[in-house]
């Protein structure tokens, strides 16, 4: 029979496990059995509806058996099986997520293979201990069986078998011992059964194995020297109590972290576990994780938000969306209720009570829980903000401000004067008594908005700026408007809310020099004024009416023609020795004046972060003045 070759992808992916000095090899059995409670769990869902299955929930099982002539492991469940596509899609190429996601990390990590212990890396990982792996397989609802074949890199082959009943067998092949490496204690019953315990204790079916043990012998129970005899029996190897429906307290971190980046396929460790167990109207227990970073796809269409949806231990939704907000999508998890239907659709999903009040109550315990982490966490709390931040402020801006009393208190901004991330709270608690505004700045970052000329004067009155770096920053602090009773206003308004303390002794009227600047300018700036902010800058841009540059910039970069402009204000330092300077030109030379004031334009355009209309005619003009 010819000999299929592995997609390319998966080849690479097969070498390693075929060449792995990887310690952790036993994870191999974690694999295949999660595989065979995978495909147990769809027949048994399809089962709950559909009577020709002929199935209890209780007829369903795993059965490991060994035989140590043949050196073999078989794993064999009665599961949905495979037909020839699902051979060829599921087990000739890596279509998988696990193993998909793994291949992709190990591209970035290269020769860190401590990678696999962290990954679902799939069927793949048996090769790890098996020089040949043999899967016999008949998919529910289909008459013919196959057995695919597989010796490693050179291949594998399929050809039609018989087979009774729907359900995989996988039987695993240890590769020889050699000096270095002993494949025996696959084989052994006790370690195979540590194994079980170990890795895949809360697997809901029953793990079963033969295992043969030792007592005396009935007929020499009473003399002095008993003899022995073996027995064999069929035990449950595992408590199949999933890790949610165990007391908190009798569960460790470690669990808990393991069972996470199992379940979600993920390497890093959830930041935050939140347990909860509540009897009542609607009675369910959760197990919440809020993850430490955010996955490479969370800002995407691909990130699927929702929670597993377990109707007593069973898997009745992969992501039930219905039970996570909109703000919270980042939370992983499972919830598990006796009061919801098994075969409940998701339409009717949607609308039905308990899962309502089920999502409710989980909302208010992560935002609780968040609050707390804020209070007495703070540092894993900035780790969360940093991965999440802006998912809260996207629920903020969203639905026209509906959660911002929720979320508001959770927000953390850069700081002027604490040089660190604070939050609004915090903010008002330390306002002078005369600010009138919660004050912000916008910038590409920190750095450049410490410069910022129309931040001098906030400055000078020692008053605390929030800095707004990511674009949907100044969305969602106009979305909020105000926070306890603090107006926000942006340093580039026109009116600050500052009274100006001195007085101009000599009320001189600079009109005629503003006109001038304005006339000169014409349309590319809406008004002249004279600056009450600047100190030792001589021009700035403010915006005036209700577009920011930051918003102009926004709009132009997703949608270059959208014409969006925010009024331009330019504002002048008439104390300045440069605007001094533009002053007497325009006695003595007024073509020079003009030069002068479209170059200090040019250099508030600069400073605002605002593209120069004319690069080249900047140059000239900067060269005809030197
Ligand atoms: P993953 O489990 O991450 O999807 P695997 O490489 O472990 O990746 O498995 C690939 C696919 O092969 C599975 O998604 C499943 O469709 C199929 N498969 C593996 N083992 C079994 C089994 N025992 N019964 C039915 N299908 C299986």
């Amino acid at each position: 029979m010819a000999k299929k070759q592995f997609k390319s992808e998966s080849k690479r992916l097969l070498d390693l496990m075929i060449n792995s000095i990887y310690t952790h090899k036993e994870i191999f059995l974690r694999e295949i059995i999660s595989n065979a409670s995978d495909a147990i769990d769809k027949l048994c869902f399809i089962s709950l509806t559909d009577d020709k299955v002929g199935m209890d929930r209780s007829d369903f099982k795993i059965t490991l058996t060994v035989d140590k002539d043949a050196r073999t492991l078989t794993v064999a469940d009665n599961g949905i099986g495979m037909d020839r596509d699902d051979l060829e899609n599921n087990l000739g190429t890596i279509a998988s997520s696990g193993s998909y996601k793994f291949k992709q990390e190990l591209d970035k990590a290269q020769d860190d293979v401590d990678i696999i212990g962290q990954f679902g890396v799939g069927f793949y990982s048996a090769f790890m201990v098996a020089k040949k792996i043999t899967v016999n397989t008949k998919k529910y609802g289909c008459d013919t069986a196959y057995c695919w074949q597989s010796s490693g890199a050179d291949g594998y082959t399929v050809k039609e078998i018989e087979k009774d009943a729907p359900g995989t067998e996988i039987i695993i092949e240890m590769k020889d011992n050699t000096d270095d490496e002993s494949y025996d204690e696959f084989l052994e019953q006790y370690r195979i059964q540590g194994l079980v315990k170990k890795y895949s204790d809360y697997i809901r079916y029953p793990i079963m194995m033969d295992m043969t043990r030792s007592r005396v012998k009935e007929e020499t129970k009473d003399s002095e020297n008993p003899e022995y005899e073996d027995y064999t029996e069929t035990e449950t190897l595992n408590s199949m109590v999933p890790i949610w429906q165990r007391r908190k307290q009798d569960v460790t971190q470690d669990e808990y972290d393991r069972f996470y980046s199992e379940k979600f396929m993920t390497a890093d460790k959830p930041l935050k576990t939140i347990v909860t167990s509540v009897e009542g109207v609607v009675t369910y227990k959760a197990l919440l994780f809020i993850p430490s970073a955010a996955p490479y796809d969370y800002y995407t269409k691909e990130y699927k938000k929702g929670l597993q949806l377990y109707s007593s231990g069973v898997l009745i939704m992969e992501n039930c969306e219905e039970l996570l907000p909109e703000h919270f999508r980042f939370v992983r998890g499972i919830v598990d209720s006796a009061d919801l239907s098994l075969n409940i659709s998701r339409e009717m999903l949607q609308h039905d009570r308990h899962l309502l009040t089920i999502a409710q109550n989980i909302e208010k315990k992560i935002k609780n829980e968040l609050n707390s982490m804020l209070a007495n966490d703070r540092e894993n709390y900035e780790k969360f903000f940093a991965a999440f931040g802006r998912q809260l402020k996207y629920g903020i801006v969203s639905d026209y401000g509906m959660h911002k009393d929720e979320l508001q208190d959770l927000l953390m901004f850069y700081s002027s004067t604490e040089k660190k991330l604070v939050t609004l709270s915090e903010y008002v608690d330390r306002m002078k008594d005369e600010q009138k505004f919660i004050y912000f700045a916008t910038g590409e970052n920190a750095a450049a908005i410490d410069t910022l000329p129309q931040t001098e004067l906030l400055r000078s009155k020692g008053y605390e700026i929030l800095y707004c770096t990511e674009d949907v920053d100044e969305f969602t602090l106009q979305s909020l408007m105000t926070y306890k009773e603090k107006k926000f206003c942006s340093a580039a308004n026109d009116d600050l809310g500052i009274e100006s303390d001195e007085k101009d002794e000599e009320e001189k009227d600079n009109s005629a020099l503003l006109t001038f600047v304005k006339e000169t300018l014409g349309d590319k700036v809406s008004e002249v004024t004279e600056s009450k902010k600047l100190v030792s800058h001589p021009v700035c841009l403010t915006a005036k009416g209700g577009i920011s540059f930051e918003m102009e910039k926004y709009f132009n970069s997703v949608q270059p023609d959208s014409g969006m402009k925010a009024q331009r204000v330019l504002e002048l330092n008439l104390n300045h020795p440069a605007v001094k300077a533009m002053e007497s030109a325009v006695e003595a030379d007024i073509e020079k004046a003009k030069k002068y004031a479209e170059l200090l334009y040019s250099q508030a355009l600069l400073i605002a972060g605002l593209p120069l209309e004319n690069p080249s005619e900047y140059t000239d003009l900067v060269c005809s003045l030197m």
